[in-house]
């Protein structure tokens, strides 16, 4: 009996519980990866994040001799399928929105061809169908840390098939990589092992600092085990924990409230009439908003391909209740810029910043003179970002309505704004 295994967002060889299972049930495996025409074009991935995927799967051929076709699942499976007509396929279980639709195709295709379809529970702590419906975070945690499922599979051995069928150096001359200096996929396990955990608190809201684990390509990928960070972080910080908890919150409400992936999940926030008004929208995504914190993200995230959770809620809330401008626009922007790109936690996350989402609180503002004030108050952030304005005092960089800076002009004045956004959003001033 010949497997088929196909990785999608489980690129690693150690502690993956899906391939494990295929390797405990099968002494033959021909271990796939499709690069995916359609995510690819869908996604607009430029090289920079291309170039990190292509590291990943460098890094998984270094451990398993690895096939890899480029065209879209259907076809590729289907070129698979007739050359080594496989028993069995396995792969991991999906909740996202894309991922579920192309697990069905693939489901289908096995159907068709007589081979059985075994999906394996992975890249998740809990299973996220086992947890009680819940809209708000806290109580969702509640439940989810009673669930964990930290269970590993032991991998045993299994050979290869040597076929006519391409590998990662074919696929090269489709796709174009370059090097890229922030991230790459073999320094997950080092960061895992020499990051601060115990730390973490005091320094996760700093964008200036080195103070998150920037792990999150490494989830994305599944380049680590959520299990072994787990396992690594248990009784050291709490507050990360909980932040993996907020990952699979987002999953939670997209399994049960899958109409929150176009809308609003708050009906009540569903008529909002948005500006949109294409010079801000501009202003923006080229970093020319005249804020300097705004504008000093958008640069990282351009550059780096990467942003600070405190930088990402500042520039969302920015954009929907400071721009007025749809949220959908921002998630749309930063699908095209994120190397951690997750469209369940991207949208959860969009929705929340612009206070439409789930776990609702009282209309939530970030005001980004008093966050540059509080989370960058040297100014470290903001000079490293905008190099050119390095030499002007803190104090002015801080706060550009009050001080003539020598760049671009406010594009708008929070105060005014911000009492403009309450009325669209249908709330009294004092709310
Ligand atoms: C508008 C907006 C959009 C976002 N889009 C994404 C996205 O597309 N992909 C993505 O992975 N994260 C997204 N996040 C969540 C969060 O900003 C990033 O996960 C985090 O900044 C990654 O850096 P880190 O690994 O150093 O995080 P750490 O602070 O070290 O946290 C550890 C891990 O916990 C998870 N996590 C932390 N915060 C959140 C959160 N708010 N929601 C869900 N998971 C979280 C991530 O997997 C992260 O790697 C978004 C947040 C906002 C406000």
């Amino acid at each position: 009996m010949k497997a088929l295994y196909l990785f999608k967002r489980d690129l690693r060889w150690e502690d993956n519980r899906a391939l494990a299972y295929a390797s405990q049930r099968h002494k033959e495996i021909l271990p796939l990866f499709i690069f995916d025409k359609e995510i690819i074009e869908d996604l607009q991935v430029d090289e920079k994040r291309v170039s990190y995927l292509i590291r990943a799967l460098e890094e998984l051929s270094k451990k398993i001799d690895l096939y890899c076709l480029y065209d879209t699942t259907e076809k590729a499976l289907r070129r698979v399928f007739e050359v080594y007509k496989p028993s069995h396929l396995y792969t991991t279980k999906s909740y996202s929105w894309k991922g579920r639709k192309r697990n069905e195709i693939i489901k289908s295709l096995c159907k068709e061809y007589g081979v059985e379809y075994v999906e394996i529970f992975e890249n998740f702590l809990a299973h996220p169908e086992e947890i009680p419906t819940r809209k708000v975070y806290t109580p969702f945690y509640k439940e989810w840390i009673k669930r964990l499922d930290l269970e590993s599979f032991k991998l045993h051995d299994f050979s290869i098939p040597k076929l006519n069928l391409p590998k990662l150096d074919d696929i090269r001359k489709h796709i174009k990589a370059i090097s890229f200096p922030y991230f790459d996929p073999k320094d997950c396990k080092e960061r895992l092992k020499n990051f601060n955990f115990e730390n973490y608190e005091n320094t996760r809201n700093y964008p200036y600092m080195d103070g998150s684990s920037k792990l999150s390509p490494c989830i994305r990928f599944g380049i680590l085990s959520l299990r072994e960070i787990y396992k690594k972080v248990e009784g050291r910080s709490e507050q990360f924990i909980k932040e993996l908890g907020w990952r699979e919150f987002w999953y939670h409400i997209a399994i049960n409230f899958p109409e929150a992936k176009e809308l609003e999940f708050q009906e009540k926030r569903r008529g909002i009439i948005w500006e949109n008004k294409g010079e801000y929208i501009r202003a923006f995504e080229e970093g020319t908003t005249g804020y300097p914190i705004i504008d000093a993200g958008i640069r990282q995230l351009r550059e780096e391909k990467w942003l600070h959770n405190r930088m990402r809620m500042i520039l969302a809330s920015f954009l929907a209740k400071v721009l007025l401008v749809d949220w959908r626009i921002g998630e749309d922007f930063f699908k095209k810029h994120l190397l951690d790109y997750d469209e369940v936690v991207n949208v959860g996350n969009w929705q929340w910043s612009a206070s439409v989402g789930a776990d609702p609180k009282p209309f939530r503002l970030f005001n980004p003179i008093l966050q540059a004030q509080r989370y960058d108050p040297e100014c470290q952030y903001i000079r490293k970002y905008l190099p050119e304005l390095s030499k002007l005092p803190c104090h002015m960089l801080l706060d550009p309505l009050n001080n003539k800076l020598p760049y671009h002009k406010p594009v708008v004045n929070y105060y005014e704004r911000i009492s403009l956004a309450k009325k669209l959003y249908g709330l009294h001033s004092h709310e």
